[in-house]
């Protein structure tokens, strides 16, 4: 954990002003670049010392076994772990006869900053070898948004006082050895080399590796040029081996005088595509990369982001450090997503081997949400990918002997990569979160197309999934029984709410998707008796409540559950999977994560206000926080109920996840879901935005020590900019044609905006209620980040030393 406050608050950056390297692992992840299709983690130029090397393409994987010490009928017999691929992120360098490496001779200096705008990650070292050279390095590297293929370093050397011999070898090294196996189930399965040469190439200033996956087949190709400048003399050459390929550049530097190499790297991956195909695809990307040179992509690189920051960018006065970690957070988002296209956005992006890279529910009920309003067309990308593995979800549905598709609770490729079924095949939410986003799309973009030819898919076979899935018992009341729901902590149970509420939307949902685009659904077969099934099981769906106590049991019979004893369990037991049976968790009322709080975020028009306050407070008292998905939700529905000073806590819990690594586990790689949180607890905490009613409604609020919030919105087109401050908020509209309006609500109140006129708002007073819940005992609530101490960034009683997630 990181303890000390490891990055300085900045507005636009992540800088680390010297190098820790106990949390090396952790920087490798908060540092890493990706865009969606490359991820790279923040590992130094020179390789070593290293927490995890990393280098990763989207999607591509091994096949391993899955063995059973009990098999069952059903169970996924083959996982998929994210490969580490060829790494091409390596620059050493000899200074006379020492290699330069930071934990010899004396490091004077050791900077880095990732920078939000300019979309690079830059570092300068000042090093004295232990012969006594001295040098200045800088690198800066990208992986670009505007070249899908390409990532760029450029790495300079300078003489300090001396003149010196410099050998640099910039290189390709696929097989990397990696560090082994831990017992956390969220830590990746080790491969042993999956990579297997099939041809090498070099030239004075290139290099090019293509390998093969061994079983799953997958071909990688990785190229790298340089463009050198240098002393007159400097000498070049490349030459390579199966799994290396090296430039060697060498030189001597008078006192003052610089070496520069640029180096271009492209990767290209395919299961199809030949070799001849693959070496030209990346020979081709470098050559485009070329042809715009080091400045060029910095500069496309820049102008990206401005685009993106004009849209998408939050203004938090008053909590600068949530200010700057909503921005990281959005940054990252967008790193997982840009150029994924028809590829997934896997729980960790694409920085960290971390649950071996698989893709989850969260990216539909997290990711998806903040990017339908930042950055849509990375929405309609992975919502396609959803879409183009419909037949391995049918093949599921099939082998559950259900109907319609049944997508997996994790996977690379669209197989059910799941070993424990009742927390992986069981979790058949996915499904209504994919209908979920595809809702949100589709109302917050206006795009028909995507309706029709993928949306309209995505919802009927889902829909056809719960139909088929649920039941209506003697009364006519339709269960969803023996599925789980978000609280991994209680499984197979009947009539989880959250399950329950969201699969009534899909239904409802697909029912009226089916009308708008009736011809092709008739070509799905659909036809009004199913529609109307689909619409009897909605309107009759079992929502369990507990009349004796006043609030919704998050399962049927939840609330009659042992508690669970927290007195008596240490802080070190946390998190409680790790230090506890299942069979002991899954019957008590202990909560791993918003669950039911989570019914009441994302399907909040089922409650009444009172039913909200009364729910929060029951389950507060029982959440553990032991995912990091749950910090955010509690943020967004605490900020409803009107507590808006344990709001502001848990957005600070969820915006620094991995600044702080908060849950001990960063070194894997970056919890996106939360990332995305930092800005759901703003835009939907704070903000009050809505999206379940066809229109935005937003009701905005704010805690004592954030005096003003500023977001955007894109909306069919248009951006919706909302400003909050204590007592009033302004709505304004731009980029719509100028008779462009749009209908909203203010706490309750309509409200249209037009691009000609912004309205201002009063924010109605808060009525004083009572006292705000407690958690758990060991698991207080964090502090907000403005209430900490500038030293320390997490007080020892809010984060107990085990390792959570
Ligand atoms: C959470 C899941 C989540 C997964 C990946 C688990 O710990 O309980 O809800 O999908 O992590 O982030």
């Amino acid at each position: 954990m990181i303890r000390e406050r490891a990055y300085p608050v900045e507005a636009w950056h992540v800088r680390e002003t010297r190098l820790d390297l106990d949390v090396l692992a952790q920087a490798e992840s908060v540092f890493a670049l990706g865009n969606g299709h490359i991820g790279m983690r923040g590992n130094l130029d020179e390789g070593e010392p290293h927490g995890l090397p990393g280098t990763y393409l989207n999607s591509f994987y091994e096949l391993r076994p899955l063995p059973y010490a009990e098999a069952g009928y059903g169970f996924p017999e083959s996982g998929q772990t994210v490969v580490n691929v060829t790494n091409g992120k390596l620059v050493r360098l000899l200074v006379d006869d020492e290699p330069f490496d930071v934990r010899y001779g004396e490091l004077d200096a050791h900077s880095r900053v990732l920078d939000l705008r300019a979309g690079t990650l830059d570092r300068v070292v000042h090093w004295r070898s232990p012969a006594g050279r001295a040098v200045k390095v800088r690198s800066t590297r990208l992986v670009s948004f505007t070249q899908r293929s390409i990532a760029a370093i450029r790495y300079e050397v300078e003489a300090v006082d001396e003149p010196l011999r410099l050998i640099v070898q910039s290189e390709l090294v696929a097989n990397e050895e990696l560090p082994g196996q831990s017992r956390d189930p969220r830590v990746a399965a080790v491969l042993e080399r999956p990579l297997q040469i099939e041809e090498r190439v070099t030239d004075q200033t290139r290099g090019l590796l293509i390998h093969r996956t061994k079983r799953s087949g997958l071909r990688v190709g990785a190229a790298m040029h340089h463009e050198i400048q240098g002393p007159a003399k400097t000498n070049i050459n490349t030459e390579s081996h199966d799994d290396w390929a090296r430039t060697t550049i060498a030189c001597v530097l008078k006192p003052g005088e610089k070496l520069v190499v640029v180096k271009l790297l492209a990767y290209g991956w395919s299961s199809r595509r030949s070799l001849p195909a693959i070496r030209d695809q990346v020979s081709a990307a470098l050559a485009a990369a070329e042809f715009s040179g080091w400045d060029g992509l910095v500069r496309e690189q820049r102008e990206y982001l401005d685009t993106f920051w004009d849209a998408a960018d939050v203004q938090v006065e008053g909590d600068s450090e949530v200010q700057q970690a909503v921005r990281f957070g959005l940054f990252h988002v967008l790193q997982a997503g840009a150029r994924a296209e028809l590829r997934p956005i896997a729980a960790k992006g694409l920085t960290g081997p971390g649950y071996d890279g698989h893709v989850f529910w969260d990216t539909e009920m997290f990711a998806l949400p903040v990017l339908t309003y930042t950055q849509p067309v990375a929405v309609a990308h992975a919502l396609r990918w959803r879409h183009a593995t419909l037949e391995m979800a049918r093949d599921r549905a099939k082998q559950l002997g259900l109907r319609g598709a049944a997508f997996p609770w994790r996977t690379i490729r669209g197989q059910e990569c799941s070993g424990y079924w009742p927390a992986g095949t069981a979790g058949f939410h996915v499904n209504a979160g994919i209908a979920d986003a595809v809702r949100r799309y589709v109302q917050a973009t206006g795009d028909d197309d995507f309706e029709r030819e993928i949306g309209l898919e995505l919802l009927v076979e889902t829909a056809r999934l719960w139909h088929s899935l649920g039941h209506h018992d003697r009364h006519g009341k339709f269960h969803i029984d023996g599925v789980t729901g978000p609280d991994e902590y209680t499984a197979v149970k009947n009539d989880n709410i959250y399950t329950n509420l969201m699969a009534r939307r899909n239904m409802l949902e697909a029912a009226a998707c089916v009308n708008r685009h009736s011809e092709r659904a008739w070509r799905l077969g659909v036809d009004d008796e199913e529609t109307a099934a689909w619409r009897d099981a909605a309107a009759n769906m079992h929502i369990p409540y507990d009349e004796e106590l006043g609030v919704h049991p998050q399962v049927e019979g939840f609330t009659r559950y042992q508690e669970w004893d927290f007195d008596n369990t240490p802080p070190e037991n946390y998190p409680l999977l790790l230090n506890y049976p299942y069979f002991d968790l899954y019957r008590r009322q202990v909560v791993k994560q918003s669950d039911l709080v989570l019914a009441m975020h994302w399907a909040g028009d089922a409650f009444t206000d009172e039913q909200k306050l009364r729910n929060f407070d029951y389950y507060e008292r029982r959440t553990v926080r032991d995912s990091s998905l749950s910090a955010c939700t509690q943020a967004v529905v605490a900020a409803e109920v009107g507590y808006l000073e344990l709001a502001h806590d848990y957005l600070g819990e969820a915006a620094l996840m991995d600044l702080h690594d908060i849950h001990n586990n960063t070194r894997e790689g970056l919890h996106i879901a939360a990332l995305a949180g930092a800005w759901l607890g703003l835009v939907a905490g704070f903000g009050g935005m809505r999206d379940h009613e066809e229109q935005l409604t937003f009701a905005p609020r704010l805690p004592a020590r954030i005096s003003r919030l500023e977001f955007a919105l894109m909306w069919r087109g248009m951006r919706l900019r909302v400003d909050v401050r204590q007592h009033e908020a302004t709505y304004s509209l731009r980029n719509g044609e100028t008779d462009a309006s749009l209908d909203l609500t203010h706490h309750g109140e309509p409200v249209t905006v037009t691009c000609e006129k912004e309205v201002r708002m009063k924010i109605p007073p808060l009525e004083p209620h009572r006292r705000q819940p407690r958690q758990p005992a060991g698991r207080a609530r964090p502090r907000a980040a403005s209430s900490r101490s500038a030293t320390c960034a997490m007080s020892t009683a809010s984060a107990p030393a085990g390792s959570r997630n």
